[in-house]
C-alpha cells in the first residue's frame, strides 16, 4: 500500500492548510503555520521533493523578491464514495477536494456487500479512466449504518441487511491500494460541511442529517468527535413513545419511525385513507404510490394535510434537539437530507420548538439553518475523512 502522507506534524499542518485554504504564498503559508522562515523552507522543499506541493504561479507581489503560490499537488487526488440505500455515488477530487469528475448509478444494496462493492469498484474505475487517473491518494466511504469506525464494517445496519461486520474497508483497500476509510453517512456529511458549507465557520456545531435514515454527525472543537465505539450521534432510535409506529430496527416509537422519509409516506397515506388529503389521493390515483417527493410537492402548493403530517415530524425531532442543543452547546444547527418541498416547514417547526424550549444560555445566538450543499456533502465529506487521514488530521 502507498502512503502519500506528511513526515512530521508541521508537514501535516501545512497540507491541511493548502488543502482547506488553497494556494498560499510561502510567507502567508509560514504565518498561518506559525512556524519559522527555516523551519518553513525545510519543511516545504521535502514536500515538493516528495510531490506532495507543487508551485502554481507566482503570487501577487509584497514588494522585493517575487514570490510563488504553493498548493497540494496534481498527483494528490481523493475518491468519495457514498453508498446507499438506492444509490451509489463516487467523486474524485483534487486536493482541495473539489469534484473533478462524478458518477451516480442506482444499486439494490440488498444484493449484499460483495456485489455492491463491485459495484461500486466498476463506477470508481470509470471515473478514473474518464480523468486519465492512475493512483488514488486516499479513499473515504460514507453507509447507511452504523459503522465500527475502527474496523471499517457496518454494525448491525437495518437498511444494509447481510452487511453486518463485513469489512468494507479492507475489502476497497485490498483492491485500490491506498488508505481506505469508511463512516456513517451523518459523520461524513457533517464533515462536508465543514469542509465546503455552513460548518466551515464553527468549531462546535451539529449537522443532522434526516432522509431514508436519520442521524447527527458532531463537530466539536474543530473535529469529529465518534464517541468510545464510534456510536456517537446516534439519535435515530431514541425512543419518543412506548405505543408509535414500529421502526427498521424491530423497536417501536423510534425518533426515525415518526421522521423519515418512509415515516412521512406513512403518514400521508393515512390522510389519503381518511380523506384529509385530495391533493395527495389525486397524487396517488395518477401514479400508483406517493413518495416523499410527493409530500414535499404537497406541503409546497399549500396541502393543509401534508403541512400537518411535517411540522408533527418536525415537532418530534425539535424535542429531540433541544436535548442535544442543551447538553452539547453547539454554535450552529444545520439540518439536511431533507426531500426538496420539506425544508422550510420542517425548520420553521424546529426553530419554533428549540427556542421555546431552551434556556437562552444554550440558544441565546443558535442559528438553525439549513445545509447550503446541495448533494455534494456526502462525496466531499467522504474526500474529507480521507484526506484528514492522509494528511494526518485524524
Ligand atoms: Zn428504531
Amino acid at each position: 500500500m502507498t502512503y502519500d502522507g506528511p513526515d512530521n506534524a508541521d508537514q501535516a499542518r501545512l497540507l491541511r492548510l493548502l488543502r482547506d485554504d488553497g494556494p498560499r504564498s510561502r510567507v502567508e503559508l509560514g504565518d498561518a503555520a506559525g512556524l519559522s522562515r527555516a523551519r518553513l523552507v525545510a519543511e516545504v522543499d521535502r514536500l515538493v521533493a516528495l510531490g506532495r506541493v507543487e508551485t502554481a504561479g507566482p503570487a501577487a507581489s509584497r514588494g522585493g523578491r517575487r514570490s510563488s503560490l504553493l498548493r497540494i499537488a496534481s498527483a494528490v487526488r481523493f475518491a468519495g464514495i457514498t453508498i446507499g440505500p438506492r444509490e451509489i455515488d463516487v467523486a474524485v477530487t483534487d486536493g482541495e477536494l473539489s469534484v473533478l469528475a462524478r458518477r451516480r448509478e442506482p444499486v439494490d444494496v440488498r444484493l449484499g456487500p460483495e456485489a455492491t462493492i463491485a459495484r461500486t469498484l466498476e463506477l470508481l474505475g470509470k471515473v478514473r479512466a474518464n480523468l486519465g487517473l492512475g493512483r488514488l491518494t486516499g479513499v473515504g466511504v460514507a453507509l447507511p449504518a452504523p459503522v465500527a469506525f475502527r474496523e471499517g464494517s457496518p454494525v448491525s445496519p437495518p437498511a444494509l441487511p447481510g452487511w453486518h461486520g463485513y469489512g468494507v474497508r479492507d475489502a476497497l483497500a485490498a483492491e485500490l491500494g491506498c488508505p481506505v476509510l469508511v463512516d456513517n453517512d451523518a459523520n461524513v456529511m457533517a464533515l462536508g460541511e465543514q469542509h465546503a458549507g455552513t460548518g466551515r465557520a464553527f468549531d462546535d456545531f451539529l449537522y443532522v442529517k434526516l432522509g431514508t435514515a436519520i442521524g447527527c454527525g458532531l463537530v466539536l472543537g474543530g473535529a469529529l468527535h465518534r464517541g468510545a465505539t464510534s456510536g456517537a450521534g446516534g439519535i435515530a432510535h431514541l425512543r419518543q413513545s412506548d405505543d408509535g409506529p414500529t421502526c427498521a430496527c424491530g423497536e417501536t416509537g423510534c425518533l426515525e419511525a415518526y421522521c423519515s422519509d418512509e415515516a412521512l409516506v406513512r403518514e400521508a397515506l393515512a390522510a389519503v385513507e381518511d380523506g384529509r388529503s385530495p391533493v395527495l389521493a389525486a397524487r396517488l390515483a395518477e401514479a400508483g404510490a406517493i413518495t416523499v417527493a410527493d409530500v414535499g410537492r404537497a406541503t409546497v402548493a399549500g396541502d393543509p394535510a401534508a403541512q400537518t403530517l411535517v411540522r408533527d415530524a418536525a415537532r418530534r425531532l425539535g424535542r429531540v434537539l433541544v436535548g442535544l442543543v442543551n447538553f452539547v452547546n453547539p454554535g450552529i444547527v444545520i439540518i439536511g437530507g431533507t426531500a426538496v418541498g420539506l425544508g422550510p416547514t420542517m425548520l420553521a417547526e424546529i426553530r419554533s420548538v428549540v427556542y421555546r424550549r431552551s434556556p437562552p444560555l444554550a440558544t441565546g445566538n443558535l442559528p438553525i439553518v439549513l445545509s447550503d450543499l446541495d448533494d455534494t456533502a456526502g462525496v466531499v465529506g467522504a474526500a474529507r475523512l480521507a484526506s484528514d487521514d492522509v494528511f494526518g488530521a485524524s
